[in-house]
This record gives C-alpha cells, sequence and structure tokens, in this order.
C-alpha cells in the first residue's frame, strides 16, 4: 500500500485501498473516457470525507495535489465521476435513510443510496422522488444531485434542483456547511466569517454584483428548458434570498461534497393512464406537441422510427407486437397521472381529438396487457445504450441535447441529416415534453477514421442546438466531454465567470480536478479505445 493510502486508512473508518484491480475498475464510468485513480476511499460517515479532504488541502498548501471525485454509481456519461487521486466511493456505507417523513413530505438521505432503492421505500408510503434518471436502478441521489437529473417525469415534474430543500457539503477544505435560502442579515453574517465558507459567500455575491447584466444576457441566449452547462448563478439570488444550493446542483462534485440531502416529496398515484401516440411525420409532431402539453402529460417520451428498427434487428422478439405501426415516423409516450379520474378522462379525450385531427394512430391502455406494452415500450428506450454493431459501440456522445420544444422537430431533420452525411443512421429517443433529444453514434473507438467521424458530430449537432437556442447538457453536465464547449455556449467572458466559481469555492482544484475545464486537447488523450460497461462487483459488502 502506497504511503498515502497506509496514513488515510489510519485515519478513516470505512475502507481504503489501492489495489490495481479496483483501480482499473473505477477509471472508468460510463463516458467514454478514462482516468485510473491512485487510491480508493470508500466513505464511512462524513467525518471520513471531511478528514480526506482536509488531508489533501494540507497537502495542496504544500504544492502536493490528491484530487479528490466523489463516486455514486458511476453511471456519468459526461466523463465527470473519473480522476487521478483519491476515488471517493460512497455506495459502499454512506447509502442510508436518514429520516422520512410521509406527513410532512420529506425524506434525509446520505448521498449513496441508490435512487431506486430510494423510491421503492417511498412508494410504499404512497409518495415518490419524480426526477428519476432511466438509470435509477444503479444511479445514486449524490450523483443525481450532482447533475441535477432529469427523467421521464420532469416533464409535470421538473430537475432535482426542485425537491431540494437543504444539502450538508463537505468543502474543499474539510469545512462543513449546511446550504438553504438566507435572509439579508444572514447571509451578512456568512459573509463576515473568516472561513472558507465565508470567503465564498464574499466571493459569489461580489461575482453577482459584478456581472448582472452579463448573466441576465447568457439567461436569455438559452431558451432550453434544462441546461447543465457551467454553474447555475441564475437562481442563488431568489425572492429576495441567497442561496448556494443552486451552485451545487449540476456542479458534478466540482464544488463541494454532498454528504447528506434533505429532499421534498411527491404523492404518488400508482393508476395513471397511459398512451402511445405514433405520428407519421415530424411536420405531424411539430403541430401537435404544443397540444400534447397543454393536457398536462406526466410523460412525454419518444422513440424514433430508425430507433425501432435498430431496436428490432438487434432483438427481433423485444417490441413484437407492441406497436400497431412500428413505421411511423414518431412515437410519443404518454402518461396522465392527475389523482382525479375526471381529470385524466379529460386529458385522454384530448389526445384522442388531437389524434384524430392529424391521422395519427392512438392506442390507450385499456387493461393490464397494454400497459405492459406500453412499459415495454418505454424502457426498450434504456437498451439503445447497450447497442452495438462489430466493434461498434453506441457511444454516448452528443447524446444530452435539449432544444426548446418549438424547435424540437426541425432539430431532429436537421441531426438525422447530420447522422447521413457521416453515413449513419440516427436512432433518437427522449424527453420530447422537455425538448431532450438523445442519439448516440454507433461507431468503435479504435478506428481513427470513427474517432474522426465522433469529432465532427459532435460539432455539427452542438452547433445545431445552440443555433436553435438549445443546451448540450440537459441532465448530464458538462463533465470533460462537453468542457471545451463552454465558451461557446456562454461566451468567453461568461466561462471567465464560470471558472471564477470554481476558484472561489476550490482554489487549489482539488475536487474533479479537470471536470468543466478540461481542453480539447486533454479529452482526446483520455480517450479509450474500447467502449463497455461494467458491472458494480468491486464494493464491500456491509
Ligand atoms: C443508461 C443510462 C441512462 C441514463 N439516463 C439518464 C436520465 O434519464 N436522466 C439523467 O439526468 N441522467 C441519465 N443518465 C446519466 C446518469 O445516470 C445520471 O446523471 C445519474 O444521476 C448519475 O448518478 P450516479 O450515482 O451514477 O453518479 P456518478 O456517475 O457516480 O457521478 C455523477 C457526478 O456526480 C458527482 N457525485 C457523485 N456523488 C457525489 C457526492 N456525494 N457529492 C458531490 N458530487 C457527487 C460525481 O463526481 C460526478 O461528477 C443516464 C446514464 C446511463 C448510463
Amino acid at each position: 500500500m502506497s504511503r498515502i493510502a497506509h496514513y488515510l486508512q489510519e485515519h478513516l473508518v470505512g475502507e481504503v485501498t489501492d489495489s490495481l484491480d479496483v483501480r482499473r475498475y473505477f477509471a472508468h464510468d460510463a463516458s467514454i473516457l478514462q482516468i485510473t485513480p491512485s487510491i480508493i476511499v470508500y466513505p464511512a460517515n462524513e467525518n471520513d470525507v471531511r478528514k480526506t479532504a482536509r488531508f489533501s488541502w494540507q497537502l495542496a498548501e504544500r504544492n502536493k495535489t490528491l484530487p479528490i471525485t466523489a463516486r455514486g454509481g458511476g453511471s456519468d456519461t459526461s466523463g465527470a465521476a473519473i480522476g487521478s487521486g483519491v476515488m471517493m466511493v460512497f455506495t459502499a456505507h454512506m447509502n442510508r435513510i436518514l429520516a422520512l417523513n410521509p406527513g410532512k413530505q420529506f425524506v434525509t438521505v446520505e448521498p449513496g443510496i441508490t435512487f431506486g432503492a430510494l423510491q421503492q421505500t417511498l412508494y410504499t408510503h404512497g409518495h415518490f422522488l419524480p426526477p428519476y434518471p432511466a438509470s435509477s436502478a444503479y444511479a445514486t441521489i449524490g450523483g443525481s444531485l450532482a447533475n441535477n437529473s432529469v427523467g421521464e417525469k420532469s416533464v409535470k415534474y421538473g430537475d432535482m434542483a426542485q425537491y431540494v430543500q437543504k444539502l450538508t457539503v463537505v468543502l474543499a477544505n474539510g469545512e462543513v456547511i449546511e446550504t438553504g435560502p438566507l435572509s439579508k442579515r444572514d447571509l451578512n453574517k456568512k459573509m463576515g466569517l473568516t472561513s472558507l465558507e465565508g470567503s465564498i459567500y464574499r466571493g459569489i455575491d461580489g461575482l453577482l454584483e459584478e456581472n448582472q447584466a452579463l448573466l441576465a444576457d447568457e439567461k436569455s441566449r438559452i431558451r432550453a428548458r434544462f441546461n447543465r452547462s457551467g454553474y447555475n448563478l441564475f437562481d442563488i439570488k431568489k425572492k429576495g434570498n441567497f442561496d448556494l444550493t443552486p451552485l451545487f446542483l449540476g456542479s458534478q462534485g466540482t464544488l463541494g461534497i454532498i454528504t447528506e440531502a434533505t429532499l421534498k416529496l411527491v404523492p404518488h398515484n400508482p393508476l395513471a393512464e397511459l398512451a402511445v401516440l405514433s405520428l407519421d411525420s415530424l411536420s405531424e409532431l411539430q403541430d401537435a406537441l404544443p397540444s400534447i402539453l397543454s393536457l398536462e402529460p406526466s410523460m412525454c417520451e419518444m422513440l424514433n422510427r430508425a430507433a425501432i428498427v435498430q431496436l428490432t434487428k438487434a432483438n427481433p422478439s423485444q417490441l413484437k407486437g407492441v406497436l400497431q405501426n412500428p413505421g411511423a415516423e414518431i412515437h410519443l409516450i404518454l402518461e396522465f397521472d392527475d389523482s382525479k379520474e375526471g381529470a385524466q378522462k379529460k386529458s385522454l379525450k384530448g389526445l384522442a381529438k388531437l389524434a384524430e385531427k392529424t391521422g395519427g394512430y392512438l392506442m390507450i391502455a385499456a387493461g393490464n396487457e397494454d400497459r405492459d406494452k406500453i412499459n415495454k415500450l418505454r424502457r426498450a428506450a434504456a437498451t439503445m445504450h447497450l447497442m452495438s454493431r462489430g466493434n461498434a459501440k453506441a457511444l454516448p456522445v452528443a447524446e444530452d441535447v435539449a432544444v426548446p420544444t418549438d424547435r424540437l422537430a426541425d432539430f431532429l431533420r436537421r441531426a438525422a441529416e447530420i447522422y447521413a452525411g457521416g453515413g449513419m443512421q440516427m436512432a433518437a429517443w427522449g424527453h420530447a415534453g422537455d425538448g431532450v433529444v438523445r442519439t448516440q453514434p454507433m461507431l468503435d473507438l479504435a478506428e481513427i477514421g470513427d474517432r474522426q467521424k465522433l469529432y465532427k458530430l459532435q460539432d455539427l449537432i452542438y452547433n445545431t442546438a445552440l443555433n436553435m437556442g438549445g443546451s448540450l447538457s440537459a441532465a448530464a453536465g458538462d463533465g470533460r466531454m462537453r468542457a471545451p464547449y463552454l465558451g461557446h455556449i456562454y461566451g468567453q467572458e461568461a466561462r471567465k465567470m464560470m471558472l471564477d466559481v470554481k476558484n472561489i469555492f476550490d482554489p487549489y482544484g482539488i475536487l474533479n480536478r479537470g471536470v468543466k475545464t478540461a481542453s480539447a486537447e486533454e479529452v482526446k488523450s483520455l480517450m479509450r479505445t474500447e467502449y463497455g460497461r461494467r458491472g458494480h462487483e468491486h464494493l464491500p459488502q456491509g
């Protein structure tokens, strides 16, 4: 064991290892990049997190860098859950529900609990946490907060940020803070502190004061509903309060390590109505989407024809008998979960009228068999990530774009042309109701030609989205993959302001070093030569 690993193990309750096998395992997340960490820490409690950060900070004061990467399920597709130095894995021990109050509709959890496990508990209490990602079986709450996740229910319920009441965060120097809305008086008290916390409040307040006009300008440029690029400086000052919470959501572990979160819950209605509306053209989608959204669906997901073709080729029995007209251009999966049955029926009526008007084919689930079929279609999208053809794999590249919904059809049309230009078919799926489009090109990372195709495709898709007022990171964040685009998204002045935020919180660059700051050259140098996702077998038990 290295001297540093030995030292940490002496001082921490949780396990520490520098075994090569384990380090190799944590060298990957779900992105196409790789970095091998030098030490793995499985913190047992907040004190372990605090001590590790403190140790790293003290090394940094002596010009030695030991970066720390927080890690949940490692399902990040932007290359943000990998790093050199310490890999701090929360799934082993810090995975508990600390308090659950269905009456007052909140839950307090540690970051390493998986979204799926928490949700199962919440369902038994008649509640749920709506913005669950498609990866919720293995994605954690910590990772979902750090990425500010969105999911199939976000069309009605929004993103993780809407459910956070309070965060406990370990800062880069090991200080522990709690976030939440502060009055002017409380803010002044915080700004008077001589600690890192005090300097953060002073720094961020100053940054907001100096850049008011720039921020307003940048905010108005992006019309997409979800945008995780940079740091959310836009929502810190609200209703006369000052709250650091929005900065941590979507920060991908670069500003602090979340050790506890109190989250708001919503009543869950298991008796929702499900339907599939299949449309023959993108123009029909363009015309129908505003009317569909006015019916207030709790889900509005999509799969295009190429996605159905790809799924069927790979597994001919997966969707057998599920769709009446698989040849339609776009299939929308819709759900209405209003607690009043009358409201659900009204929405379905509206949908039927719309289908008649557009000539689309509508299937409303009449019983369990139909519901199973629709759920099969819904889940099929998640298997798109696992597609392969020979050595070529469906790669998570340009896979998290969001455009304003009034440009969704245009974007799908233009993106398909870009794919066709590279000799590829574009299978697309995602959250149509939020304009979130997922596509993954089938390419072989070992082939130089395919890598070049990948860079070109990424550039073209991103430029198209930005020109339509879209964002490049609807949910998965900049990570390393999209860090080089930060200047395109916001302009150089605003990019600098985003980097100032990082310096205010983490002046030595300890936390998730390289995430949101990597250059295009760095990203290229970290590229894997073979893409694949692994299980989670290297976790200690107990
Ligand atoms: C098949 C598939 C489907 C997906 N579907 C969706 C989707 O529908 N919606 C969506 O939003 N995303 C989706 N994602 C992306 C990803 O799964 C989510 O962002 C997920 O919430 C990440 O959780 P995780 O536990 O795996 O985090 P990780 O991958 O471990 O980490 C993600 C980021 O969070 C940071 N982090 C982790 N824990 C902490 C902590 N305690 N404190 C501070 N920072 C921390 C990490 O450093 C990293 O930057 C999908 C990914 C895959 C592979």
